[in-house]
C-alpha cells in the first residue's frame, strides 16, 4: 500500500463491508428474517439476550446517507424490527432499537443497520 495506494471508490468501500457480505450470503450469520429489502440476523457479540441487527439489502451507509426514494425503506426497516420483535418474544416485556450513526455515536460498520436489544432491563442513558 504505501504510496501506491490510492482512494477507494464509495462502492468498493460498501463492497467490502462485513453486512454486504452477509447479505451475499458469502459469511454466515444466524437470520432471523429475511424479505426482497430487510435481512435481520443475530448480533455476533450480543449486548443482550436478544440482540439482532436488521439491515437493508441496499447499500446505505447511514441515515444521513439515505435518500428520498429511502423512505418506505426506512419504514419497513422499523416494521420488521417490530416483527422481529415479536418472533423474539420481547413485546411484552420491552425492546430498543438503536441506530448508531457515524463516528460519536460509534458506528463501526458502514452500512446502516438498526440493533435491536433486548431480554434484560436496558439502562438509560447510554454511556
Ligand atoms: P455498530 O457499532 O456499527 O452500530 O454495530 C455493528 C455491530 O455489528 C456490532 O454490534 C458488532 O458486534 C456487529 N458485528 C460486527 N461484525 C459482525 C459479523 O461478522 N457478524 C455479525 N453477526 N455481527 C457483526
Amino acid at each position: 500500500m504505501g504510496l501506491t495506494a490510492r482512494l477507494r471508490t464509495r462502492s468498493e468501500v460498501m463492497a467490502d463491508n462485513i453486512f454486504t457480505k452477509i447479505i451475499a450470503k458469502q459469511i454466515p450469520a444466524k437470520i432471523v428474517y429475511e424479505d426482497d429489502r430487510v435481512l435481520a440476523f443475530r448480533d455476533i457479540k450480543p449486548e443482550a439476550p436478544v440482540h439482532v441487527l436488521i439491515v437493508p439489502k441496499r447499500e446505505i451507509t447511514n441515515v444521513t446517507e439515505a435518500r428520498a426514494e429511502d423512505e418506505s425503506l426506512l419504514g419497513h426497516l422499523l416494521a420488521v424490527a417490530a416483527e422481529v420483535a415479536r418472533r423474539e418474544g420481547v413485546v411484552d416485556t420491552g425492546y430498543r432499537l438503536v441506530i448508531n450513526n457515524g463516528r460519536d455515536a460509534g458506528q463501526a460498520v458502514a452500512h446502516l443497520h438498526v440493533h435491536l436489544l433486548g431480554g434484560r432491563a436496558l439502562g438509560w442513558p447510554p454511556g
